[in-house]
């Protein structure tokens, strides 16, 4: 038996936790479980990797299993939400690793693929239902599905929730889940936000905390290249076919800039794909499975499309290009190192980033090590100009590629505004 009897689970679980290889509970784990289990609402600060799923999802299950209450038609006993498809598809995918042995149902709903089959699953009720938001309120607005039986409430992510605009979904759906729910809410970083939410919906959480906000895992080696942002390109390939073993995570800020990073990549004769908000479902579901089984060895994504999702064995997060926001920072690099591995998150900063990541350092308290380049000088409060000029026009997409045709000028007299900025 493991150590996760002393958490107080029940046999079943054990079980299922030893032959799924788990051997020892995280630090969330270990905090989270036994307060979840005597049924305390919870406010969870962990980053990802860290193994929150389970740290909520088995205690849950527990719960379920010694409550066999019958689910009444369009009803579901515990909710679980969370901000992505991908992140709804994981959590499902994880706990019903913990449940094959059980009569548990679960069921996962999200947008992006036709209603119908979902509306058909969720016509007999379901235990535990994982859903994204948005596309839970249109099927409880299509009366699909009712969620005043669910005594559990789970929000994961709950700070990207936000981010994603999806604070006035939560607040309708905590409207409609039963007023003596149990509430556990986990997010990796604390806005002041997500301090009103706790506020508004957890009745005297206990607060598990296994890493302050915004700190980075401790086993993630991280460095930083200083390469002017037209040259990332053929650097990014040059570090990538000398490393042909790596299974590699590849951030840009947008879409248009993923997708032309990939081809380019793919040019270069690098097994490479993408995921992001212009690719369908299937497409992102191929796109993971292809890097899980290998077929694939680097998947170019944006930051919204790879939240949350779990693949084991990344052993490389590349920063093309720096989040705007620094908590994004740490959520990228959370997908390398994962429970307990190592990893390496390397980072290509441009002179006109240098602002963004000294913010990253701030917030994580890690300096980042110089693998190569110079350190551009800071530019002056308030000016994002580059310290020295780039060699290419670039532009103005944040993709990292030269466009091209001469940068217009701006007169003289006239201030820089946001849209000079960056094209600077
Ligand atoms: P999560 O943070 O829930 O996405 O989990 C990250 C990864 O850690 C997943 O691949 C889990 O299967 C794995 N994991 C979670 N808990 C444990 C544990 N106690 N021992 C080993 N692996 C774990």
């Amino acid at each position: 038996m493991t150590d996760f009897q002393s958490l107080g689970l029940c046999r079943p679980l054990l079980k299922a936790v030893e032959a799924n290889g788990y051997e020892t509970p995280t630090p969330i784990q270990r905090e989270a479980i036994p307060y979840v289990l005597k049924g305390c609402d919870l406010l969870g600060l962990a980053q990802t990797g860290t193994g929150k799923t389970a740290a909520f999802g088995l205690p849950l299950a527990d719960r379920l299993l010694a409550d066999p209450e019958p689910v009444l038609p369009k009803g579901t006993r515990a909710l679980i939400l969370a901000p992505t498809r991908e992140l709804v598809n994981q959590i499902a995918a994880n706990i019903r690793l913990f449940l094959r042995q059980t009569p548990i149902s679960v069921t996962s709903v999200v947008g992006g693929v036709s209603l119908n089959p979902q509306i058909k699953r969720l016509s007999r009720g379901t235990d535990i239902l994982v859903a994204t938001p948005g596309r839970l309120l249109d099927l409880v607005e299509r009366g699909a599905v009712r969620l005043d039986t669910a005594s559990v409430l789970v929000l994961d992510e709950a700070d990207q929730m936000l981010d994603l605009g999806f604070i006035h979904a939560l607040r309708k759906i905590a409207k409609l889940v039963s007023k003596q729910r149990q509430t556990l809410l986990f997010s990796a970083t604390m806005p002041k936000q997500i301090e009103d939410l706790a506020a508004t919906y957890l009745t005297d959480p206990v607060r598990v905390e296994v890493a302050p906000a915004g700190r980075t895992a401790d086993k993630v080696a991280q460095s930083v290249h200083f390469v002017a942002r037209a040259d990332k390109t053929a650097f990014l390939t040059d570090l990538m076919v000398q490393r042909p073993d790596d299974t590699a995570l590849v951030f840009c800020r947008t879409k248009h800039g993923a997708e032309r990073l990939m081809k380019k990549l793919k040019a270069a004769g690098i097994a490479a794909g993408s995921i992001h908000g212009n690719k369908s479902q299937n497409q992102r579901d191929r796109a993971i499975r292809g890097l899980r089984s290998g077929e694939i060895k680097v998947l170019v994504a944006t930051d919204v499309a790879a939240r949350g999702i779990d693949i084991p064995g990344v052993s490389h997060v590349y920063n093309f290009d720096l989040p705007d926001v620094a908590e994004a920072y740490v959520h990228r690099i959370g997908r390398t190192a994962r429970a307990g591995a190592s990893g390496d998150a390397v980072t290509l900063c441009g002179p006109e980033e240098i602002v963004l990541l000294r913010q990253i350092e701030r917030l994580t308290g890690v300096t980042l090590t110089i693998a190569s380049g110079e350190v551009p000088t800071r530019p002056a409060p308030g000016q994002s100009k580059p310290a020295r000029p780039p060699r290419r026009p670039r532009s103005q997409n944040g993709s990292g590629e030269a466009k091209t045709g001469a940068k217009p000028r701006r007169p003289r007299n006239r201030r820089r505004t946001r849209q000079d900025k960056k094209v600077a």
